[in-house]
């Protein structure tokens, strides 16, 4: 009996060393200790034994079930550590693998070419004004000396919304908005970027959606000089310090006299496939401030004076960068607007 106990508890230790996992040592655990397990048969048949015997079968059994019990135990606490390390290892973070490329984005050439102009304007003491793109009849047109049966009107196909609204065709009721705002008093200096809107059909060159951006001076003794000198030193910081404008007469109805502005080309005056050969750009609109629009905006036209210029994002940001079509701008496609991502 002695001698089946012993081969018991060899059979069980090796058994327990063998087990590869928590639920095979249970397995283990419950054949050799549980109730019907070989060591209770064993302790069953000790009725058998001699009163001498007995006591002796008895010690030896228990020492058995310490012993394996004790080796389960053992295993067990290995086991556990060890599933604890595995799920450690799996749950760890390997913080030498390559991490997932960001992609960069960029500035829109709209966007750098907008705040090129107005840094540039802000450094000359401009402040930047903004204002609804839905705009009011009176502050789109009527504001700027062009009431209803204007047919001036006709020179920007507009979005009517209802009769006296609309969607704005340039920046210029932002002029407006800024010069009320001041009631009367100068001096005034703003630049005004934005989106307009006008009934376009879309090709190379036009779009029904574009960006303005329009600079206005209104104080005392602002005069023809002074635009002509602000305009002069945006064309040389924008397209080079080479090139010269040139003012022809125009007309519009917010200013009196009104000019288009050429720049000079890049080709130094011998004619090339961008100036169609004039040497000449056209880049903008100016002239000085109609006394009927600083009238209509609550300034004094005997003491004040002023002048304003547009210009179209767009359009210059063509000639900057070499552009050939407008709709590039909004298409969104990403090989073109790559080009222009340079992070600063
Ligand atoms: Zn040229």
């Amino acid at each position: 009996m002695e001698q089946q106990l012993k081969e018991l508890q060899n059979q069980a230790l090796e058994q327990i060393a063998a087990a590869a996992n928590l639920k095979e040592l249970n397995d283990v655990r419950v054949a050799y200790l549980g109730k019907k397990g070989p060591v209770t048969e064993v302790l069953k048949g000790m009725g058998k034994l001699s009163a001498e015997e007995r006591p002796k079968m008895g010690a030896l059994v228990n020492v058995v079930r310490e012993t394996i019990s004790e080796s389960i135990e053992e295993k067990q606490e290995l086991l556990e550590a060890a599933a604890i390390e595995q799920k450690l290892a799996q749950e760890s973070i390997d913080v030498t693998l390559p991490g997932r490329p960001v992609k960069q984005g960029g500035h829109h050439p709209l966007t750098r070419v907008a705040e090129e102009i107005e840094d540039l304007f802000i450094g000359m003491g401009y402040t930047v004004a903004e204002g609804p793109e839905v705009e009011q009849d009176f502050y789109n047109f009527e504001a700027l000396n062009l009431p209803k049966d204007h047919p001036a009107r006709d020179m920007q196909d507009t979005f009517y919304i209802t009769p006296e609204l609309l969607m704005r065709t340039h920046t210029s009721p932002v002029q407006v908005r800024t010069m009320q705002k001041h009631e009367g008093r100068g001096p005034v200096k703003i630049i005004c970027p934005g989106k307009v809107y006008r009934r376009d059909s879309d090709d190379a060159t036009h779009s029904h959606q574009f960006a303005q951006i329009e600079g206005l001076v209104v104080g005392e003794n602002i005069r023809m000089s002074d635009l002509k000198g602000t305009l002069d030193m945006f064309a040389k910081k924008m397209f080079g310090e080479d090139r010269e404008i040139r003012l022809r007469p125009s007309f519009f109805p917010f200013t009196e006299p009104s000019v288009e502005v050429d720049v000079s080309c890049m080709c130094g005056g011998k004619g090339c496939s961008i100036c169609k050969g004039t040497g000449w750009i056209e880049v903008l609109g100016a002239g000085m401030v109609h006394p009927n629009v600083l009238e209509m905006a609550g300034f004094d036209s005997n003491k004040y004076t002023g002048f304003a210029f547009g210009m179209g994002q767009e359009r210059i940001a063509m000639l900057k960068y070499g552009i050939d079509d407008i709709r590039h701008f909004y298409t969104n496609d990403l090989r073109f607007l790559k080009q222009f991502s340079v992070h600063e």
